[in-house]
């Protein structure tokens, strides 16, 4: 894993990679590559023994040119105002990827929770949906669930807001419990993403998922939930599932509900004794499985891991997780990587039916979040697959960002500039 690559210059990488194939006028491009505003704050909260510590805060606001921004809130010792920026942007591109009417936003507060009592973590959080209070709303800016944020928190900033602004507005915050004005399908939502995106990728390459082996980086939401689908829905067999303590290992094949359960009673994978070794994380990613997702943090895979890298195919649940030298070293190895924008795009489309439901006053079932949720990843993965052809383009990624930025430079372009 790479500390030093700064993941906003990855994304400016990524838009500039894509430009050159694209008739996109270089004033045009500036806006695509920085946000509109990014909000700086420090929260001052008071602990359970009566002290109070600051802890540094942001909201980055990147394009609203498509619609309201979004994206998630990220509770993690190493936010930084340049990760919350990468962040944001990629909000943008992944929303335009699979077509829903948002732009990108992202806010992270530098803290580690695992330290902080769940009342702590409650005034933590109160104190910055009131810093938020003026930027969200359900026209706005809609904030949702990122690493280690939930319900519990959406739920917290959706009282605050409500509090201070004297109303009830569930649309001004996405991946909130059923009880609260949530989506049915919406924790499912991006693990299932990254499923439907490896099913049309297999059966898109001519091979077959249900023989195929899968290794997953990470067994938060996204990487569990996704493990889950593709053994349960597709067939294929996962042998391999790691997360911070590290990887757990079967060439037979995980019982992946189990290896679950494991880490809900124990708070980690390893130890687990249903697999048969356990394994780094560097020899997870490098396994030579047919598919490997990594569902962790950004920068999990350098160059020097993309040398190693045995699998013919990645699909990224977590977001930039590939470092660009890395990416360069896979599209040079004829590695296939469905990149983060379209597979872990479920998140924000689910987000986008819970918002729609809240405006409707109106719920849906949960067949039919699914239903509408394969539409939209289905269409996106055509979509991407066609601009790939059409254009020879080097890689999918590279197709997304092209979809993408057609979308959002046109939206920019019929809205002109103020004043
Ligand atoms: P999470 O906190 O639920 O899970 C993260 C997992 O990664 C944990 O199991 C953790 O132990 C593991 N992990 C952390 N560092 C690791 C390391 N070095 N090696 C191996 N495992 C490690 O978070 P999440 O919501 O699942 O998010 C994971 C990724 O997916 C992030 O990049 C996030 O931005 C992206 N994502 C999540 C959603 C969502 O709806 N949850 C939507 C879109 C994108």
């Amino acid at each position: 894993m790479s500390e030093d690559v700064n993941p906003f210059e990855s994304l400016q990488e990524q838009i500039d990679d894509a430009a050159a194939y694209l008739d996109v006028g270089p004033d045009v491009l500036e806006r695509l590559k920085r946000p509109e505003r990014v909000l700086e704050t420090n929260l001052s909260v008071e602990l359970d023994d009566g002290s109070i510590e600051l802890f540094e805060a942001y909201r980055s606001q990147f394009n609203g040119d498509r619609g309201p921004y979004k994206g998630g809130i990220r509770y993690h010792p190493n936010v930084s105002r340049d990760e919350v920026k990468a962040l944001s942007g990629w909000m943008v591109y992944k929303c335009a990827v699979v077509d829903i009417p948002y732009g990108g936003g992202k806010g992270g507060i530098v803290v580690d929770p695992r330290e902080y009592s769940a009342s702590e973590l409650e005034r933590l959080t109160r104190s910055y949906a009131k810093e938020l209070r003026p930027l969200i709303g359900p026209d706005k800016d809609i904030p949702a669930p990122d690493v280690n944020t939930g319900q519990r928190e959406m739920n917290w900033i959706k009282d605050t807001y409500e509090t201070l602004e004297n109303t009830t507005a569930p649309g001004t915050i996405t991946g909130k419990a059923l009880t609260s004005g949530g989506s049915e399908g919406r924790v499912e939502a991006t693990g299932r993403s990254v499923m439907l995106t490896a099913r049309e990728a297999f059966e898109y390459l001519g091979k077959d998922i249900a023989e195929a082996t899968v290794a997953v980086q990470g067994f938060g939401n996204a990487g569990s939930v996704a493990a889950e689908l593709i053994a349960d829905d597709l067939g294929a067999s996962v042998v391999a599932v790691s997360d911070s303590s590290g990887a757990v290992y079967d060439p037979a094949g995980l019982d992946v509900a189990a290896a679950k359960a494991h880490k809900m009673e124990t708070g980690a994978l390893t130890g687990f004794d249903g697999a048969e070794s356990e394994l780094t994380n560097r020899e997870l990613l490098t396994l030579d499985a047919d598919l490997v997702i990594p569902a962790a943090l950004e920068n999990a895979i350098d160059e020097d891991i993309a040398e190693d890298v045995r699998t013919d195919m990645i699909v990224e649940a977590a977001n930039g997780p590939l470092t660009p030298d890395a990416d360069d070293v896979l599209t040079d190895r004829d590695v296939a990587v469905f990149p983060d924008v379209l597979a872990n795009a479920g998140g924000v489309t689910v987000s986008y039916f819970e918002w729609v439901q809240n405006r409707q006053r109106f719920n849906w079932t949960e067949q039919r979040v699914n239903d509408e949720l394969e539409r939209v990843i289905t269409e996106a993965f055509d979509g991407l697959t066609d601009a790939y052809e059409a254009r020879d383009l080097p890689s999918y990624r590279t197709a997304a960002y092209v979809v993408a930025i057609q979308r959002v430079a046109k939206a920019a372009d019929e809205s002109g500039v103020f004043p």
